[in-house]
C-alpha cells in the first residue's frame, strides 16, 4: 500500500508503554499507584494520565519466556505484598550446584562462584508470573491492549511522538485483503519501549539518535524446553548450572536445569536450556543443536529419560552489561528493561532489573506529569530534559551498583572460556575490574566476529541421538512453542539484499542463517545451485537472525497482531 493513501486511525493517550513484559507492565503499575497515592492526598489537582500498553502477543504473557530464577527484590519495589496478593511461584530455591561439564561425565565445583549463588530467589514460570502481573495492572484501570505490534516509531523531528501499528489484513505481496485494516497511530506524550532484547522499535531509534553505549550490545541465544518428569528425578527448587560441553572451548555460555511445581500429570516439571553467547566465530555454529546435545549430558539424561518435553521458546538477551547500555531517553522517550540493557550477565538474572528500570521510568513520568500541571508552557515539560531523570535515578539505584559491579564480564569471554574465566574471577575479586590494569573492556558487534570459510566446506554438525525421545528438531520444537502466524501476510523477516544470500553469503559462510535460526525459519533448498526458502511462519521472535547475521541483512518487523508463540510454562 502506498503510504500517502492509507487513511489512519489516530488515537490519543498520555503514556504509551510498548510491551507487556516485566518492565513495561511495572510503569504502567507504578504510574498508576503514584497517581493513586497523589490523588487521595488530594494536595494539587489530581493526576489522571491516560496510559496504554500496546503489546504484540495475541495474549498477555504469549512472548515472555526467561530462565528463570527470579530475584525478588525488583517486584518488591512496586508491590512489597507480592507473595499474599498471589503471585505465581513455582519454588523458593532449596540449593545450587555449578557443574564443569566434558562429554560424558564432568565434575561439580566444590563451591558455587558468589554470583551463582541463588539463595532468597524464586524459580518462576515468568508467563504464568506475566499473565497474573497483568491483570493486577488492569484492575488498576490501565488498559492493555494485546495483539497490536508497534510498526514504526512517529516523529516530530527528533521528537517521538508515538506509535504506528503494524496493518493487518495484507496478503505476501503487501495487497489489501477483505479484511484490511490499516495500524492506527497511537500517540502519546510519552514513549515507553519496553519491548525486550533488541526491540525493532529501539534499534531504529538507537541508529537515528545515535543513542548506542560506549560498546556495541552484544547478545546471547538461549533455547528452553519445559518437561513434565517423575518426582523424584529433580528437587522443586534445586538448581543446577553447567558450563563447558557442548561447546567447544572458543564458544561460551552454558545450561541449567532448575526444578519447578507440579505438572499436569502430577510429576515435576523442570526448565532446562542452554545459552549460546553470539560472539562466535565458527559460522555453523547451531545454538539449538548445542541445547539438544546439552540433553544427553549423562547427569540430565538421568533426569529427563521418559519424561514428556511440555513447552519450548527461544529468546536472544543482552549480555554486553553496563558499557553496553544506550543511552536511555530522549525527547518523548524511555528505554527500559532488557531493551536498554538492564541484564545481569553475570549472576543470569535480568527480572530484577527490569521490574526496576519500569519504576524508575513511572517515578521519572510522574514527576514530569506534575510539572506540566503547573507549567506555563506545558508542552516543552515533556521533553528530553526531563525525562533525564531517569538516568539520574538509575545512577542512583542498585541497578546501577549491581551492573557496574560486572561491567567487564562478558567482555572478557572474547578471547575464549579460559581468559574470560580468569577474567570472572578479577571482575568478583576488584569490584568490575575486568584485569588488574585495566577498565572499560571494549567490544565489538557479534555480527562482526564470524570467520569466513576461504574456500573450506561448512562442517555439518553433529547428529543427534534419540531424536523425537530426549532430543528434538527446530520444526517439533516450534509445533511445542504453539507458534502461529497468518500465512499470507508480509513475510516479517525482510531480506533487504537477496541477492547476496545465494551467492556471496554462501561462499564465504556457508549461510549461517540455517544454522543460529532456532525455528528453522531459513531453510537451503538444494535445488539446481540452490537457494534460501523462508519459513516466517515458524519464527518465535528470538531476533538471533537480525542481531548476528554477518551482512546485517536481515530486518525483523513485527508480523500482523497477534502472531508469534503462545508460551505458557516458560
Ligand atoms: Fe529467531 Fe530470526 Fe529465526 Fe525468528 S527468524 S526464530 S527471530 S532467528
Amino acid at each position: 500500500m502506498e503510504e500517502g493513501l492509507v487513511d489512519r486511525e489516530v488515537m490519543e493517550f498520555d503514556v504509551v508503554i510498548v510491551g507487556a513484559g516485566p518492565a513495561g507492565l511495572a510503569t504502567a503499575y507504578h504510574l498508576q499507584t503514584l497517581c493513586d497515592a497523589h490523588n487521595a492526598k488530594a494536595e494539587g489537582p489530581p493526576l489522571e494520565p491516560e496510559i496504554v500498553v500496546l503489546e504484540k502477543g495475541k495474549e498477555v504473557g504469549a512472548h515472555i519466556f526467561s530462565g528463570a530464577v527470579m530475584d525478588p527484590k525488583g517486584i518488591a519495589e512496586i508491590m512489597p505484598d507480592w507473595k499474599e496478593q498471589g503471585a505465581p511461584i513455582e519454588a523458593e530455591v532449596t540449593g545450587d550446584e555449578v557443574w564443569s561439564f566434558k562429554e560424558g561425565g564432568g565434575k561439580k565445583l566444590p563451591f558455587t562462584p558468589p554470583s551463582l549463588r541463588n539463595h532468597g530467589c524464586y524459580v518462576v514460570s515468568l508467563n504464568k508470573l506475566i499473565r497474573w502481573f497483568g491483570e493486577k495492572v488492569e484492575e488498576k484501570g490501565v488498559a492493555i491492549f494485546p495483539g497490536f505490534p508497534g510498526r514504526e516509531l512517529v516523529y516530530e523531528g527528533n521528537k517521538v511522538k508515538g506509535v504506528q501499528l503494524a496493518d493487518a489484513g495484507l496478503d505476501k505481496e503487501g495487497k489489501p485483503k477483505s479484511n484490511y485494516e490499516p495500524g492506527g497511530i497511537v500517540q502519546g506524550k510519552v514513549t515507553v519501549l519496553a519491548e525486550g532484547s533488541r526491540g525493532s522499535l529501539t534499534k531504529g531509534l538507537i541508529q537515528k539518535l545515535s543513542l548506542q553505549g560506549r560498546n556495541p550490545q552484544n547478545y546471547e541465544t538461549g533455547v528452553k524446553e519445559v518437561w513434565e518428569v517423575p518426582k523424584d528425578r529433580f528437587e522443586s527448587g534445586f538448581v543446577l548450572h553447567a558450563m563447558g560441553w557442548p561447546h567447544p572451548k572458543t564458544v561460551t555460555g552454558g545450561g541449567w536445569i532448575y526444578g519447578m511445581g507440579d505438572g499436569p500429570g502430577g510429576g515435576r516439571l523442570v526448565s532446562v536450556g542452554f545459552v549460546t553467547s553470539l560472539d562466535y566465530k565458527d559460522p555453523s555454529t547451531d545454538p539449538h543443536r548445542y541445547f539438544q546435545l546439552f540433553k544427553t549430558h549423562p547427569k540430565l539424561r538421568a533426569i529427563l529419560e521418559g519424561g514428556e518435553m511440555l513447552d519450548y521458546g527461544a529468546k536472544s538477551l543482552p549480555a554486553g552489561g553496563f558499557f553496553s547500555m544506550p543511552k536511555p531517553t530522549g525527547d518523548g522517550f524511555i528505554l527500559i528493561g532488557d531493551n536498554a540493557g538492564f541484564m545481569n550477565n553475570m549472576r543470569l538474572k535480568g527480572i530484577h532489573l527490569a521490574f526496576l528500570s519500569g519504576k524508575l521510568a513511572a517515578e521519572t513520568i510522574f514527576e514530569a506529569l506534575k510539572k506540566e500541571q503547573v507549567a506555563e508552557n506545558p508542552a516543552e515539560i515533556l521533553s528530553g530534559e526531563s525525562l533525564a531523570g531517569f538516568r539520574q535515578r538509575f545512577e542512583q539505584s542498585w541497578a546501577k551498583t549491581e551492573l557496574y559491579a560486572t561491567r567487564n564480564f562478558h567482555q572478557g569471554f572474547e578471547k575464549g572460556r579460559t581468559a574470560g574465566m580468569i577474567n570472572a574471577a578479577f571482575v568478583t575479586l576488584f569490584g568490575g575490574k575486568g584485569t588488574l590494569w585495566r577498565d572499560g573492556l571494549p567490544s565489538i558487534p557479534d555480527y562482526a566476529t564470524k570467520e569466513k570459510l576461504n574456500g573450506r566446506k561448512i562442517p555439518e554438525p553433529p547428529k543427534l541421538p534419540e531424536l523425537g525421545s530426549l532430543t528434538f528438531d527446530k520444526v517439533t520444537d516450534v509445533f511445542r512453542s504453539g507458534t502461529i502466524h497468518e500465512e499470507d501476510q508480509p513475510s516479517h523477516l525482510q531480506i533487504l539484499e537477496p541477492d547476496v544470500c545465494a551467492s556471496k553469503c554462501t561462499q564465504e559462510y556457508g549461510n549461517p542463517c540455517r544454522f543460529f535460526c532456532p525455528a528453522q525459519v531459513y531453510e537451503w533448498v538444494e535445488e539446481g545451485s540452490g537457494h534460501l526458502q523462508l519459513n516466517p511462519s515458524n519464527c518465535v521472535h528470538c531476533k538471533t537472525c537480525d542481531i548476528v547475521d554477518p551482512y546485517q541483512i536481515i530486518n525483523w518487523v513485527t508480523p500482523e497482531g497477534g502472531g508469534g508463540p503462545g508460551y505458557h510454562l516458560l
